[in-house]
């Protein structure tokens, strides 16, 4: 569990952090300080005119108040208006990416009281400050100024947060702010380990500033692969170091069986129209990357995404593992995406009413109990309640104890989509085809055409499919090993009892609050059945399996006629994980991983392409909600060559290739 920094203001209004003894920022104009130092000595503005990619990344060891972040973002908006009053946008960089790593995070009021000491960056500390994230381990990805402006927020220790991350081979940080306590005081902040894993994700040409000109610094940075200089020292202080990182490592986060392909995203053609669809467009939008959308049904969210209300909370487990990682900070940021969008404007029917999952049967208090005893998850996203606590929370008496996700609730989906298209349409204008079943993908020289009813579309840069249960209807995709599971939710009109309900109630399936005078009651699970089809059946065994859990509440006794329905067929895959990466034709894996079967430390070269840009995006169960906008952010910034917000154990765990990989090690093909 992540712990908040103990601190104290000082007689002149500084932060001072109790177990080190030493300021957050200095006693004379700590902003002035952070401006010098760090900004200005890595040179920062007239690289944001000259540079190589179309994002810059700044990385901060330290975040302590967001003071650097804050300064350089400031700086970021004015160099942007600049450019625009000089006409000279074209040149310019267009979005700052800045990455900051922290062990012990300051409590929110904490930090709204250290940040009133700078008004002129208020405007910006209140975004900060309203979107600062839970004491969760891991990466938080926080957008502002449209994405312009990314903040990754590593909480956790420096070393083990870099050692975790996803990276490409290029590197991914063009300019370091070291800003550690002095490094007496904070020796693991200082240590040649994380010198040397800086130089892991840093790109050709990073430099790097810090305000500390102390002599094993200034080695230990050579002896990384910086070469370092001395410069003069804030006002008073004599010296401070810079350094410039001439040969990068080269060495990429991952095995060669599990690369992230970066590839050129000029115009992507995406086959979909649900969810997962909309989350990549909008990724795409936000980077200025044009797209066509592909989609077989007549209007976007007919297929998986078409439910009337949508559960969203995060499928934790009781052990920190990849699976839990990806759903508790996906469902963190999913929840940042969608309320950014109301206040964008847009709006959606949907209430963050909380959810409720009711431990109905003997596994699943058991369940309950361990994850109530590894306490592995903050308040904010898990707590363990009693029945009498549940009951008071719901509004309606069922008798059993469970978990409650109080951020959570439920989202109208087809309306989410419909704004995310027209959210991403509004940064950057796509093309769509409705009514377009496409039945083959071809590659050529010059890209990627789709083939619809003797129509061809095309040449695309990349081709990303995302098309549910039917992403396996292509001939290179056609091993794609998804397990199709039907499921029926069922409306059943509210009565006066059951309109009390406050929450979303989980119990082997779920309930909803009533919306427009109904509930949605379900979610029936069928494997192996391709039918769409509402079946009265179905709406049947919804209805009694609440009953059988809830049959002396007067919630679900009281409840009028079923009304209507929907059915689908959710694409997954047998360890309920979605999928995104790279499209992956097994007959290359066995070949050039063949030594794979004899054990994992073989050194292998990476794959010669011939399916580069073909990527799949999709194996999201009824899970979309939750997962698809972190992972298609993740997805696009592997592609794009970005830093990426989900850990190497999570690329590995979602990637295209997982299960041929496991296979060949375990020696079955
Ligand atoms: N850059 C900050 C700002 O703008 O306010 C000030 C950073 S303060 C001088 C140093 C920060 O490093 C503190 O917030 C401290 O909690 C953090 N820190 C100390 N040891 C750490 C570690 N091992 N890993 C990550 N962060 C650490």
């Amino acid at each position: 569990m992540i712990k908040n920094a103990k601190i104290h203001f000082n007689n002149l209004g500084t932060p001072v952090a109790d177990n080190f003894d030493d300021v957050y920022f200095s006693n004379d104009d700590g902003l002035a300080e952070s401006h010098y130092v760090f900004y200005q000595q890595n040179n920062i503005e007239s690289r944001l005119q000259n540079h190589d990619q179309s994002h810059f990344v700044i990385a901060e060891t330290g975040f302590g108040t967001g003071l650097n972040f804050l300064n350089t973002w400031q700086c970021f908006n004015d160099h942007l208006e600049r450019m625009q009053v000089q006409n000279e946008c074209d040149k310019s960089v267009k979005r700052l990416h800045f990455i900051s790593f922290e062990k012990f995070p300051l409590t929110v009021n904490d930090l709204k009281q250290a940040l009133t000491a700078w008004p002129t960056l208020s405007h910006l500390s209140d975004q900060l400050t309203i979107n600062y994230p839970i004491n969760l381990q891991g990466c938080h990805r926080i957008e502002f100024n449209n994405g312009q402006v990314t903040l990754d927020l590593y909480f956790g220790d420096v070393l083990d947060s870099i050692n975790a991350m996803s990276y490409p081979q290029a590197g991914v940080v063009d300019a370091w702010y070291l800003d550690g306590f002095a490094p007496s005081k904070n020796p693991d902040m200082w240590q040649q380990s994380v010198f040397n894993a800086m130089v892991d994700i840093s790109r050709e040409s990073a430099t790097l500033a810090t305000f500390t000109a102390a002599g094993f610094v200034r080695r230990g940075l050579i002896e990384a692969g910086f070469t370092m200089q001395k410069a003069k020292g804030f006002a008073r202080k004599r010296e401070m170091l810079t350094g410039f990182l001439a040969t990068p490592n080269s060495q990429q986060s991952s095995p060669a069986y599990f690369n992230q392909d970066t590839s050129e995203l000029k115009n992507v053609a995406i086959i979909g129209g649900g969810i997962a669809s909309s989350c990549i467009l909008y990724s795409l939008a936000k980077r200025g990357i044009s797209s066509t959308l592909f989609c077989q049904d007549e209007k976007p969210a007919m297929g998986a995404s078409h439910n009337v209300q949508g559960a969203v909370y995060p499928h934790l487990q009781a052990k920190n593992s990849p699976h839990s990682e990806l759903f508790a900070h996906s469902f963190l940021y999913g929840k940042r995406f969608y309320n950014q969008l109301c206040t964008d404007g847009f709006s959606f029917d949907h209430d963050w009413c909380g959810v409720l999952q009711h431990a109905v049967k003997k596994p699943l208090a058991e369940k309950h109990e361990n994850l109530e005893q590894k306490q592995l998850w903050p308040e904010q996203l898990m707590r363990s309640v009693t029945a009498e606590q549940g009951d008071k929370i719901a509004g309606v008496e069922a008798g059993y104890s469970g978990v409650f996700f109080e951020n959570g609730g439920w989202v109208n989906p087809v309306q989410l989509v419909d704004v995310m298209l027209k959210a991403a349409n509004n940064l950057t204008p796509f093309n769509s085809m409705f009514n377009c079943n496409i039945e083959q993908i071809n590659k050529s020289d010059e890209g990627w055409y789709l083939i619809s009813n003797n129509q061809k579309f095309g040449p695309f840069s990349d081709v990303i499919i995302c098309a549910g249960e039917h992403s396996d209807a292509f001939e290179q995709t056609k091993a794609l090993p998804i397990v199709g599971v039907r499921g029926q939710v069922s409306h059943i009109q509210a009565s006066k009892q059951s309109s009390k309900l406050k929450t979303v109630l989980c119990h082997k399936g779920y309930f909803t609050p009533a919306y427009l005078d109904s509930h949605c009651m379900g979610a029936t699970f069928e494997k192996n059945t391709k039918s769409r089809a509402v079946t009265e059946q179905d709406n049947q065994l919804n209805h009694k399996q609440l009953l059988s859990f809830y049959q002396q509440c007067d919630f679900a006794t009281t409840l009028g006629k079923i009304t209507s329905a929907k059915a689908a067929v959710r694409c997954t895959f047998i360890d309920h994980l979605p999928m995104a990466g790279q499209w992956c034709e097994p007959s290359d894996y066995t070949t050039a991983f063949a030594n794979l079967r004899l054990g994992k430390r073989y050194q292998y070269h990476a794959l010669n392409k011939p399916q580069q840009g073909l990527h799949i995006f999709t194996g999201f169960g009824a899970r979309a909600l939750c997962s698809a906008p972190l992972l298609s952010e993740h997805f696009i910034s592997c592609l794009n060559n970005e830093p990426r917000p989900l850990s190497e154990r999570v690329s590995q765990a979602i990637h295209p290739a997982r299960f041929i990989v496991r296979d060949l090690i375990r020696n079955k093909i």
